[in-house]
């Protein structure tokens, strides 16, 4: 098992990982991504949400000074930007990279109209999202990505590892048997730092013209493009 898997020489590998390490497999998934992918091959792909908390503080414990990026649309909430700086504070060995799209929101208003993100959403994501991702991982070849089984129809099937045609890379899901509860758990028990966004309703934070509040009770990604028939923003879509 200690071998990397990737995009060209691709294995199913996902059941070999131990979900009974106290973790439901994260820990166990991590320590062999970052024991077989040298480090400036793998890149943890982070939105900073509740999710990323846990991964974050996970990762550090394996690797101090992993490789992270953060997709710096320009159109975050303050509250993301505070805490991703929290984290920098509280784990500043962590490589976290601000990556930002090739057009400013100024100048992708100049030269696509205003507000694209109401008129023609994939396109918006593809520019600030999807484009910036794949400069991202094309030197690499594996990313970790927070999804979890229990967020969403779309995701309820997302293995450890999974052979990603949109990026020609191994994603690496570690908390797919996570429940939203166990992730709330664990963040708390931590005192880790959070998205106070989380506290007024937003499950799911992602840009502000695309996130609204669902309130408490409500479906963890019911409040990303309401009122729109998206429900992602491409980077997990094959
Ligand atoms: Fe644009 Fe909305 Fe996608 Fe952000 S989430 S890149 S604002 S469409």
């Amino acid at each position: 098992m200690a071998t990397a898997v990737t995009y060209n020489d691709w294995r199913f590998i996902s059941d070999t990982f131990d979900i009974q390490d106290g973790t439901k497999g994260a820990r166990s998934v991590l320590e062999w991504a970052y024991s077989v992918y040298q480090s400036e091959k793998i890149v943890y792909a982070s939105s900073f949400g509740a999710e990323a908390i846990v991964l974050i503080d996970l990762i550090q414990q394996i690797k101090p000074d992993a490789h992270i990026v953060f997709l710096d649309t320009g159109l975050h909430f303050p509250n993301t930007y505070d805490v991703i700086d929290q984290i920098e504070k509280r784990f500043p060995s962590l490589q976290i990279e601000r990556k930002q799209p090739a057009l400013t929101v100024d100048e992708q208003a100049q030269e696509y109209g205003s507000a694209l993100w109401k008129r023609e959403p994939n396109q918006c994501c593809n520019i600030r999202k999807v484009i910036p991702l794949r400069e991202a991982l094309t030197p690499r070849e594996a990313w970790i990505s927070g999804l979890r089984r229990e967020q969403s129809p779309t995701r309820a099937h997302t293995e450890f590892l999974n052979k990603d045609d949109k990026f020609q890379n191994i994603k690496i899901c570690p908390l797919i048997h996570w429940t939203w509860d166990e992730v709330w758990a664990h963040i708390k028990e931590k005192d880790l730092p959070y998205n106070q966004l989380h506290d007024q309703g937003y499950p799911s934070i992602g840009c502000f013209p695309c996130t609204k509040a669902v309130g408490v009770d409500g479906d963890s990604r019911a409040g990303r493009w309401s009122g729109n028939t998206k429900t992602e923003c491409g980077l997990h879509s094959m």
